[in-house]
């Protein structure tokens, strides 16, 4: 039978982990704090930042939101990072992207302290991600690493595709991925028979961004199929990258859209926003 794993639920016993460590740092007069920036209205970020929020509320974690007009300047932004890096209340600094067309995304991240970078998103923390000696876990590939471990899939010699090659997913989960000891083909849009290679796939990451393209002929009989993928389909209906109707009954498990790994990339946030906090007050 087909198992379904369910992020809301794993999710759920991340946080509450969480939850536990930041009452005990409470007690000992440590507060775990969060700054989320967000420039400009665009619907879908604006959400995300809500979410962030609500997690942050749930787990005591202090959220601290500047929530900045469109016309925004570099420099305007450089100022509050550099603010947000000297200020001890922050743990951690989330730009939310994708910023206005004007801004430059790479020279506001790579100001953003690596300590405080919980996105693990400047270039020093995704050097160290790929040595394998990392501070931060980048929290969608994370989330989908703890989906997998929760739900005792080994990823030890399993040949797992990621499909997408994005600096955000693609990459640094196929660097997880091989981390864990699994063999990892990338895919992306220019591969060569992608259908082929993701049949060949016991554990199969998609991250493309397209509505249900992955069908059932191109997973393999009892894979693992993660859906990264968040999507609108021809009803404006909320679905991932994967055809989840089609391929159920051939796979041996799968991530739902929604309540798959949307759930877990908050879930990360917090815990690398503990971390952050812990590294930053335990020394
Ligand atoms: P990007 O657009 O940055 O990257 C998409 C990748 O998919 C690219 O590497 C692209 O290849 C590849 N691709 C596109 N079309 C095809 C195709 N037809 N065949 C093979 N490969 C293809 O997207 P992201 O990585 O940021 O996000 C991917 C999806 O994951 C989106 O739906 C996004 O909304 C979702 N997402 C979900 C999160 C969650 O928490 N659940 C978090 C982050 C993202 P190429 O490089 O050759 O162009």
């Amino acid at each position: 039978m087909t198992k379904i794993i369910n992020g809301k639920e794993i999710s759920a016993a991340v946080k509450e982990r969480i939850k536990g460590e930041v009452t005990s740092l409470r007690e000992k007069g440590i507060e775990v704090g969060l700054a989320v920036i967000i420039v400009g209205d665009d619907p879908a970020s604006k959400v995300y930042v809500a979410n962030k929020e609500k997690a942050c509320e749930q787990l005591g974690i202090n959220s601290y939101k500047y929530a900045l007009p469109e016309e925004t300047t570099n420099e305007e932004l450089l100022e509050l990072v550099k603010k947000l890096n000297n200020d001890d209340k922050v743990n951690g600094i989330l730009c939310q992207l994708p910023l206005p067309k004007h801004l430059d995304e790479s020279l506001i991240i790579n100001s953003i302290v690596p300590e405080k970078d919980v996105d693990a998103f400047h270039p020093q923390n995704v050097g160290k991600i790929m040595i394998g000696d990392f501070d931060f876990l980048p929290c969608t590939p994370a989330g989908v690493i703890e989906m997998l471990k929760y739900s005792n899939i080994d990823m030890t010699g399993k040949k797992c595709v990621v499909v997408g090659r994005s600096n955000i997913v693609g990459k640094p989960m196929s660097m997880l991925l091989l981390h864990n000891n699994a063999t990892v083909t990338v895919c992306h849009s220019r591969t060569k028979n992608l259908k082929d290679e993701c049949a060949a796939a016991d554990i199969l990451v998609v991250a493309i961004g397209r509505a249900k393209f992955i069908t059932a002929d191109m997973v393999k009989e009892g894979a693992v199929v993660i859906d990264v993928g968040m999507n609108r389909d021809e009803n404006g209906k909320l679905c991932g990258d994967v055809d989840y109707d089609a391929v159920f009954d051939k796979v041996s498990a799968i991530t739902p859209v929604p309540g798959g790994v949307g759930p877990m990339t908050i879930a990360m946030l917090m815990q690398n926003t503990l971390t952050a906090a812990k590294k930053q007050n335990l020394k």
